[in-house]
């Protein structure tokens, strides 16, 4: 009978790359069929079982799913209990990722033509939440924006804000609207602020930026990346280089931006206590914070095609983490429900002195107060967490039609193809899924598949 190789086995298997144990027969026999077909497909078949679920859970791989899947339960009904609300995307994304490739929300059905072998894949949850759904939106939003520069030195720029502001923004989400709009604010005046003719010209610098509401501590600390050209376009078309950024004024313009967007945004709120509490704030920060708001650009050689798409492709990778890599959780007791795990604080980054580092820090906590940290950074839904600025906006009236792309068509296509789940396992995990034991190729069997809703990413 043919064997079932799917992610849902319980199979048992070492990490050491050269012993696989098998307490199961079909394992080995596995093993030794591929290892028939060639080394090629033994490598494949190898690297494919160290991967199933079973595998990785033997590895001591804690995934963020299985902490949901053991305790959100328990942190619903005790949310309900004490009256405190979850937003709906909250609700909505953790019950997809929690039910991510569920057989339930239906599967690709696969079938070897010559040993008959199957292979059945759950269908991906397209939560951004999860983390390779997440993931994938992630690096397709990475890809559109390499797509959208233009052939020019761009840099990062990392606007953060005084940590007495930020509960407002948990309060009312609505205020990141207003954090993006500030460094629009700021970037738009640095061109336009001054001279009349620029103005008139409507010459805008080009700019992109992601929104991040965690530190790498998870706690709550919205801030934003915005990756820009080093050149400014006009109603013209007619393009200058741009590169003089005075970080002192940026600081100062950026914090005065936003603390009058924010007074204009809770004006409209109409809520007393909260006005009055922000004018307290809003004082002590003139006092205290006379430089301004922290606004951050490393300083970095970006002359030679290749040094800015290299800058680029970082920005687009940073921008695009998650609050939480799995890689960082050490260790998770379901039973005790404590959870461990570590950062690495960014103000060590630019300190080149191990001494003088604050070093890497380790947390235990409950797996509740986990999950909490968590899903405050879940965003709501239709909030596009990247937004396209001056020559970059989408309804720009400014032609960057005939500026020279800083990727080639054959590199976005390259780009898109990493996208497809199949190219993907390949890369990160050395295997194709598809490629049986045998030494065939997998095929799809459409009459076996089945669907509720209809999914983009496996069809
Ligand atoms: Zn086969
Ligand atoms: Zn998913």
């Amino acid at each position: 009978m043919a064997s079932i190789v799917t992610d849902y086995l319980p199979l048992e298997i070492k990490s050491n790359p050269y012993y696989v144990h098998a307490k199961r027969g079909y394992l080995s026999h596995l093993l030794l069929d591929a290892a028939k077909a060639g080394q090629d497909v033994y490598e494949n078949e190898y690297n494919k079982l160290n991967n199933l679920a079973y595998a990785r859970k033997e590895n001591n791989h804690i995934t963020i799913q299985e902490v949901f899947k053991d305790n959100w339960g328990y942190f619903v009904e005790y949310c309900n209990r004490k009256s405190i609300p979850l937003r709906d995307a909250i609700l909505s994304n953790v019950d997809s990722m929690i039910n991510c490739r569920n057989f339930n929300s239906g599967y690709l059905f696969y079938e070897c033509p010559n040993c008959h072998d199957i292979y059945v894949r759950g269908l991906s949850c397209h939560s951004r939440f999860c983390v390779s759904c997440g993931k994938k939106y992630r690096d397709a939003r990475a890809n559109e924006i390499s797509k959208t520069c233009i052939y020019a030195p761009h840099r990062h720029i990392t606007w953060t804000i005084a940590e007495e502001l930020r509960w407002f923004f948990q309060k009312y989400r609505d205020l990141f609207d207003e954090l993006f709009g500030a460094v629009n604010d700021v970037l738009t005046h640095l061109i336009q602020g001054k001279s009349k003719a620029a103005r008139k010209r409507n010459e805008r610098l080009g700019f992109i930026s992601t929104l991040h509401t965690f530190g790498r501590d998870l706690k709550f600390n919205p801030h934003i990346h915005t990756l820009i050209a080093e050149c400014t376009i006009d109603k013209n078309g007619k393009r200058k280089p741009y590169s003089y950024f005075n970080y002192d004024s940026l600081r100062k313009s950026f914090m005065n931006q936003l603390l009058k967007r924010m007074y204009k945004f809770l004006k409209g709120i109409n809520d007393k206590n909260d006005i009055d509490e922000f004018f307290k704030i809003k004082k002590e920060l003139y006092k205290k914070n006379e430089s301004g708001f922290y606004v951050h650009a490393p300083q970095k050689e970006c002359k030679n095609p290749n040094q800015i798409k290299k800058i680029v492709n970082y920005v687009c990778r940073y921008a695009g983490h998650p609050a939480m890599s799995e890689s960082r959780i050490i260790s998770y007791n379901k039973d005790t429900k404590m959870i461990y795990y570590y950062y690495d604080p960014h103000e060590d980054d630019a300190i080149i002195n191990e001494n003088d580092k604050i070093g890497r820090q380790y947390v235990t906590e409950s797996v509740f107060d986990f999950i909490a940290k968590l899903i405050v950074h879940i965003p709501n839904k239709a909030v596009h967490t990247t937004r396209y600025y001056g020559f970059y906006a989408n309804h720009s009236s400014l032609d960057i039609m005939h500026q020279p792309k800083l990727f080639k068509w054959k590199e976005i296509a390259k780009m898109k193809s990493n996208l497809n789940w199949r190219v993907r396992l390949i890369s990160s995990y050395k295997y194709d899924p598809l490629l049986c034991h045998c030494g065939a190729t997998l095929e799809i069997v459409p009459d076996l598949c089945y669907f509720v809703g209809y999914s983009k990413e496996d069809g």
